[in-house]
């Protein structure tokens, strides 16, 4: 490739997880600014990331420009920086209906793309959605994506944050004798995090268990598979947005709306695209220190 890591010089670190560690980098000979992300190279699924970052090209997709070879053989991506960070250091004080509009039909039309690349993302979560200070919306974090192929999905159900798994991905249980296999569209689980996601930003918190309470894997299974959504205060949110997040959260994949149907919703049509952009963009500046 046409850059190398000492290029750069790093100057923050942006995030880390399970895979790695992002850091805030700057070009020594442009001073253009990037995001790097090294994911280490024991990290399973590593190989993974890098395929499906390579695939994909959109612009509500974080743009990686480059794999970056390494010494230690760990792969480091070249990521455009999102200088606004990521949805889940601005969730608290809940998001105005304009801002979440805009949040819900960039997002979708990044989910929507995936669709074409046939690729599920199966980590979408505040954390994964990125911003800028322009007021663009980009799905990041490609760590446990897939590429779907004819035969569905070949990578563990329970992988990814519990918080955010669709109440299929806890149902592992193969289908016993005589009992039909419910083929589950993969793509719904996406779906699902979207939803979600409007639902914790409309409510500043996380929406499916009460507020300060230790989220434990039983207790946050029972919440998802079982549980009733949270009641929405009259006059907090209009019909369509109460719809719209009803929609993304039906327990039943089959019944769940596609990414198609969302992108015709009345919460998403029907928005005045300069306000609601306008809407987010104040967030963001507000809560970015
Ligand atoms: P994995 O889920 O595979 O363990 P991860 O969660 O460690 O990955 P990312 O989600 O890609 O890795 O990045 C972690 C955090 O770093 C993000 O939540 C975000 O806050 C920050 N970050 C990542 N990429 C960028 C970027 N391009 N611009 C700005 N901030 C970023
Ligand atoms: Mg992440």
């Amino acid at each position: 490739g046409e850059f190398r890591q000492l290029d750069f010089d790093k100057l923050s670190v942006l995030g880390s997880g399970n895979g790695g560690t992002v850091h805030k980098v700057s070009h020594r000979r442009t001073s253009a600014l990037y995001a790097l992300k090294i994911i280490h190279r024991g990290h399973p699924g590593a190989a993974d990331e890098v395929a499906v970052v390579r695939r994909v090209d959109s612009p509500h997709i974080v743009r990686c420009h480059s794999v970056l070879p390494t010494a230690s053989g760990d792969s480091a991506l070249l990521l455009e920086l999102m200088d606004g960070g990521s949805l889940d250091s601005l969730v608290s004080g809940g998001f105005p209906e304009a801002a979440l509009a805009e949040v819900a039909a960039q997002a979708l039309s990044g989910l929507a793309y995936l669709r074409t690349r046939r690729v599920v993302h199966r980590d979408m979560k505040p954390a994964n959605l990125l911003v800028s200070r322009a007021g663009q919306v980009k799905i990041a974090d490609f760590g446990i994506a897939e590429v779907v192929s004819r035969a569905g999905t070949h990578r563990a159900a329970y992988e990814g944050t519990a918080a955010y798994m669709s109440p299929e991905r806890f149902d592992t249980e193969p289908a016993h004798d005589g009992e039909e296999e419910v083929r589950v569209d993969p793509y719904a689980a996406d779906v699902w995090g979207l939803g979600l996601i409007v639902l914790e930003l409309l409510m500043g918190r996380y929406p499916l268990l009460p507020a300060g309470k230790k989220p434990t894997f039983p207790a946050l299974m029972w919440a998802i598979c079982f549980g009733e959504l949270p009641a929405i205060p009259d006059g907090a949110a209009s019909p369509a947005l109460r719809d719209f997040v009803a929609a993304c959260l039906q327990k039943d994949h089959r019944k769940r709306a596609t990414v198609a149907d969302l992108l015709a919703h009345p919460f998403v049509t029907g928005r005045d695209m300069a306000a609601s952009r306008c809407a987010l963009c104040q967030v963001i500046e507000q809560r970015c220190r």
